[in-house]
C-alpha cells in the first residue's frame, strides 16, 4: 500500500500505531439525516485505502459508519452531526484494528520473503472479514510455500522491531524498498527489523510495532490467478480458530470413520470407503446387466414391450429400454420411484406412445430417440392406457 496525499488531518495512525484515543478539533462538519461528514484536525482513524477497510468507532460518543478519503481530506461519516470548533474524542474499535494490523504486518513480510526468495512481486491485497488475500506475479509450488509459511513464522517468533520512517526526496535517491508506485515525497517507508534487513516497503497502513505481536502465521489456501498465485492468509488468533476448527472436524470424522484423529489416518479411511463403493457400484452394475437380460428374455415378444421395475435409476432403465430392443420394436419401461414412476420408451412407436401418454396421465419429460421422464400415476392408471398391456 502506497501513499495517498491528504490535506487538513495530522495522521496519528500513521506515526503512532498504538493510539486508539485521541483528542481533535472538528474542522467541518456537512451533511444530511443519517449521514454527517466530519473533517478533523488530527485523526487516528485509519481511512480505507490500499485493500484495507477503515477503523470503526466513535466520535464523543457519535458512532463513526465509515473513514475515507474524499477531495484529499479525511472525511468521518456520522450518524449524527457535530459541532464544528469543538474539541471532541475519538475512540477506535482496537480490538478490530489490532486484527487488521496483524495480517497486514504479516503480508509485508510474506511478500518480502517471496521476493527474496523466488523474486516474486505483491500485485494484489485485500484485508477481509474472513481473511486475507495476497496476489503474486508467479505460480509456486506446494513445497516452496510450505517454505515461506516456515520463513513467515520464523521472523515472527524473532519479535523484530516494524518502524514507519519518512525519508527526505534526496534519502529516497538512493533507498531500496519495495513499492507498487514510483513515489518522490511524503513517502512513509515500512522498515522491518533494526536495519531494515527483513523489509522494507512503501505503505501508509498501521502496523504492530514488534513481528512477535503477529502471531501464528497460516497460509490456508493457495491457487493460480491470473498467470499468478493467489494466497489466502490468517494471522493470530483467526489463524488458530482456523486450526481448532479444523482439528475439531478431523476429529468428528474420525469418530464417523472409527480411525486415529489425524489427517494421514482420516484420509487413509476414507480412501479405502472410496474403494469400497467403487466395489459395491461395480457388483450393483454387474447385477443389474443381469437382471436385464433375465427380464429381456421373458418379454415373450409381445410389442410394444411394457416393463415395470422396481428400480428407478434412470441410466438402468434406459439400459433395459435398450436390451429390449433387441427382441421388439418398442419398449416402454417403468421404474417405481416413490410415489410416482420414472419411464425411458424407446424404438418405432416411442412418440405415439408418449403422446398417448401425455392425453390422459400426468407427464412429465421428452427426448427424441429415447424419451425418458416422470409419471405421477398408478401401475393400474398406467396399464389402462395400455389396454391393458397393448396400445
Ligand atoms: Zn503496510
Amino acid at each position: 500500500m502506497t501513499e495517498r496525499k491528504i490535506k487538513n488531518t495530522d495522521r496519528i495512525y500513521e506515526k503512532d500505531s498504538a493510539v486508539s484515543v485521541f483528542t481533535a478539533s472538528v474542522l467541518s462538519c456537512d451533511g444530511a439525516e443519517g449521514e454527517y461528514k466530519a473533517v478533523l484536525d488530527r485523526t487516528a482513524f485509519f481511512p480505507t485505502g490500499g485493500g484495507q477497510s477503515c477503523d470503526l468507532g466513535t466520535l464523543d460518543g457519535i458512532e463513526v459508519r465509515d473513514v475515507r478519503i474524499e477531495n484529499g481530506e479525511i472525511v468521518h461519516v456520522l450518524s449524527e452531526p457535530i459541532e464544528i470548533g469543538k474539541a471532541v474524542v475519538g475512540r477506535i474499535n482496537y480490538e478490530e484494528r489490532e486484527e487488521k494490523m496483524r495480517s497486514h504486518t504479516a503480508e509485508h513480510i510474506l511478500s518480502s520473503v517471496l521476493h527474496k526468495k523466488y523474486g516474486l512481486s505483491n500485485v494484489g491485497f485485500h484485508l477481509g472479514t474472513v481473511d486475507t488475500t495476497c496476489d503474486f506475479d508467479g505460480v509456486l509450488t506446494a513445497e516452496q510455500l510450505n517454505d515461506a509459511e516456515d520463513e513467515v513464522n520464523r521472523i515472527i517468533r524473532e519479535n523484530h522491531p516494524v518502524c514507519p520512517v519518512f525519508p527526505s526526496e534526496n534519502e529516497l535517491k538512493t533507498l531500496e524498498y519495495r513499492s507498487k508506485l514510483e513515489l518522490t515525497e511524503d513517502v512513509r517507508i515500512v522498515v522491518i527489523g533494526e536495519n531494515g534487513e527483513i523489509d522494507k516497503c512503501a505503505c501508509c497502513a498501521p502496523h504492530v510495532k514488534e513481528t512477535g505481536k503477529i502471531g501464528l502465521f497460516k497460509i490456508v489456501d493457495g491457487y493460480k490467478y491470473k498467470g499468478g498465485t493467489r494466497l489466502h492468509i490468517l494471522t493470530g488468533q483467526k489463524a488458530l480458530e482456523r486450526a481448532r476448527a479444523d482439528f475439531e472436524g478431523i476429529k468428528a470424522l474420525s469418530v464417523l470413520l472409527s480411525a486415529k484423529p489425524n489427517g494421514s489416518d482420516v484420509i487413509s479411511a476414507v480412501n479405502r470407503l472410496l474403494d469400497d463403493l467403487k466395489a459395491l457400484k461395480s457388483d450393483l452394475n454387474a447385477s443389474n446387466m443381469r437382471i436385464n437380460e433375465l427380464v429381456c428374455a421373458s418379454l415373450g415378444g409381445r410389442d410394444p414391450a411394457l416393463i415395470f421395475d422396481n428400480r428407478s435409476d434412470t441410466q438402468v432403465l434406459r439400459s433395459l429400454c435398450l436390451s429390449a430392443l433387441d427382441s421388439v420394436g418398442t419398449a416402454v419401461v417403468f421404474g417405481r420411484d416413490g410415489e410416482k414412476y420414472s419411464f425411458v420408451i424407446a424404438g418405432g412407436n416411442a412418440g405415439g406412445i408418449f403422446e398417448k401418454m401425455k392425453k390422459s396421465l400426468n407427464v412429465r419429460g421428452g427426448g427424441k430417440d429415447v424419451i425418458c421422464g416422470t409419471v405421477f400415476a398408478t401401475e393400474g392408471e398406467i396399464k389402462t392406457i395400455f389396454d391393458g398391456g397393448n396400445v
